[in-house]
């Protein structure tokens, strides 16, 4: 396990860190026995969210005995200042901690929304006041805009930043990595695999490995997926396979869909899923996970073609900051289901 120094926090943070988004999806015994595992492993970065269903309280009942084993991450997705605190609060009882090591105002994508955060009946000074009594060490923001971020750190209010970096998602080294390196903030990569879509997997986790951050954040269930992202993390990555990784980033991420979710369809197809996994089903086709994400979306995929308002002017186009071609892309979707009669 490599072990770098998170930024200005000073904390010794593993390479590894574990995603506590879906445990509350398998039993307890299990999510608590991979949790174990990771901490006998050497991963000292554990990453919840208040919004992740009970995920804070099964971190707070399989590992609170071990808290000094780890740094812990969470994040509230209120935006005004008295339920940003009230959920903090309640974070800590979840977690049976005393203190939060790393406070992320969550999922932030719209300047609005930044605003609303950082103003001063915000989450920020709910964070900033429940920091100064001791109970947060440091305050991070999580997003899905790479140019916004880049942007909103420059005050360094904030000690760290949770961003999509993958295969299919390279966009934070354009410029948001070399700010936080600049700025020395914690760099956190999240969803090495983008949600299950990316092929290869040894590939996916081994990308964010070869970049400059701190952590990168895999989701992980059990303790057969802790070995494996902890196997996918043994070797550093060398010259050649850095390159290799490269150009296949180049070819994964010509979608150029940045996830800001600005778009929306009236017949509710989920457009940035299908624009990020497009260019990987055409390539490697699809996992498990992705092949059944267009099982569940195929009526709806289906549908695009034969929405009358859009056959003119697609609704969703407007709506994206990149000028994306979002119908033509679900239309590939679409053809995909036409010349595959297996995943019909
Ligand atoms: S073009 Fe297709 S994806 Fe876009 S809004 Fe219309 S129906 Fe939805
Ligand atoms: S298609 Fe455009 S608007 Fe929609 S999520 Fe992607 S980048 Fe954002």
């Amino acid at each position: 396990m490599r072990y770098t120094i998170f930024g200005k926090t000073g904390y010794r943070v593993s390479s590894l860190g574990f995603g506590a988004m879906n445990l509350p999806g398998v039993p307890f015994e299990q999510a608590r026995a991979a949790l174990n595992y990771a901490l006998d492993e050497g991963i000292n970065y554990i990453d919840t969210a208040a919004g992740y269903r009970n995920s804070e309280e099964i971190i707070g009942e399989s590992i609170s005995h071990r808290r000094s084993e780890y740094f812990l991450a969470t994040k509230t997705n209120k935006r005004d200042y008295a339920s940003a605190k009230e959920e903090m609060e309640r974070s800590l009882i979840r977690m049976k901690t005393d203190v939060i090591d790393l406070m992320q105002i969550h999922y932030v994508n719209k300047v609005q929304e930044f605003k609303a955060a950082m103003e001063e009946d915000g989450a920020y000074r709910a964070a900033l006041e429940m920091k100064e009594k001791g109970y947060i060490r440091h305050i991070g923001i999580t997003g899905h805009r790479p140019d916004l971020l880049t942007r909103w750190i420059r005050k360094e209010q904030f000690d760290q930043v949770l961003f999509h970096l993958n295969l299919a998602q390279p966009f934070a080294l354009d410029e948001l990595i070399p700010e936080l390196t600049r700025l020395n903030m914690g760099k956190v990569a999240m969803k090495p695999l983008s949600g299950g879509f990316i092929k290869p997997v040894d590939k996916a986790i081994r990308y964010p490995f070869s970049q400059d951050v701190h952590v990168i954040i895999s989701g992980m269930v059990s303790v057969e997926e802790v070995r494996e992202n902890i196997a996918a993390m043994r070797e550093e990555v060398g010259a050649a396979e850095r390159t290799e990784l490269e150009a296949l980033a180049l070819q994964l991420g010509a979608h150029n869909c940045r996830r800001c979710n600005y778009c929306s369809c009236p017949v509710e197809i989920a457009i940035p899923d299908i624009m990020i996994s497009s260019q990987i089903r055409s390539t490697f086709g699809l996992l498990p996970k992705g092949d059944g994400f267009y099982q569940k979306n195929k009526d709806k995929i289906l549908s695009c073609a034969d929405h009358d308002p859009c056959k003119e002017k697609p609704i969703c186009e407007p709506m994206c900051p990149y000028d994306l071609p979002m119908r033509r892309v679900v239309m590939e979707a679409s053809n995909y289901y036409a010349a595959s009669p297996e995943v019909r």
